[in-house]
């Protein structure tokens, strides 16, 4: 079981590496890491078991986030509407993104980052992923169109995989810039009147 301290924190150089496709059909060890990270995204939001192992919450993990420099990586989140998506991915490809822009008010969070971070991540508001979707050790070939939450939780994963983090797209000389082409996600129940 993956706690805190088998996740990468950010200044280890694994963190910042490429990552390799996963070779098809998967190996057992590459369907291990993938139920592995699976399980931590629900270990972490199960109220019990994070709080017995001090687990962060997460919508979403990288392999290279546990030390695996292939592209897999899982999300499990409910979308603005409140909708639920789980999509453990294996060899996520963007195909296509929206010059349109999204991003968090609060800003984003990620298990490797442990330092206090301030300032605003500007993503595609929608992307267009071909993938494979892994189901109980099988996989599925799917096209998927993300937008939203989803689309800048995907964009933030799929970051991990190229070596980059979240915190290197905040602008320095000024964190909370909005450009004129960027909305804030607006999650249900808090729409303005
Ligand atoms: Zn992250």
């Amino acid at each position: 079981m993956i706690t805190m301290k088998d996740i990468i924190i950010e200044g280890n150089p694994l963190l910042r590496e490429k990552c390799e496709l996963v070779k098809i059909p998967m190996s057992e060890e590459d369907k291990k890491t993938m139920e592995e990270m699976i399980d931590y995204i629900f270990n972490s939001i199960d109220e019990e078991i994070s709080k017995k192992y001090d687990l962060r919450p997460a919508v979403g993990i990288a392999a290279p986030q546990i030390g695996i420099n292939k592209k897999m990586l899982v999300i499990y989140s409910y979308d603005e509407k409140g909708n639920e998506h789980f999509y453990p991915m294996v060899n996520p490809k963007l195909v296509s993104y929206s010059d349109e822009l999204t991003y968090l008010e609060g800003g984003e969070g990620c298990l490797s980052v442990t330092r206090e971070t301030k300032g605003y991540i500007h993503r595609s508001k929608r992307v267009t992923v071909d993938t494979y979707l892994y189901y109980e050790g099988k996989l599925k070939k799917v096209t998927l169109r993300l937008k939203g939450y989803l689309a800048i939780i995907f964009q933030h994963e799929f970051d991990h995989l190229n070596g980059v983090l979240f915190v290197d797209h905040i602008n320095k000389e000024n964190p909370f810039y909005v450009p004129s082409n960027s909305s804030p996600v607006v999650f249900k129940g808090e729409e303005e009147e």
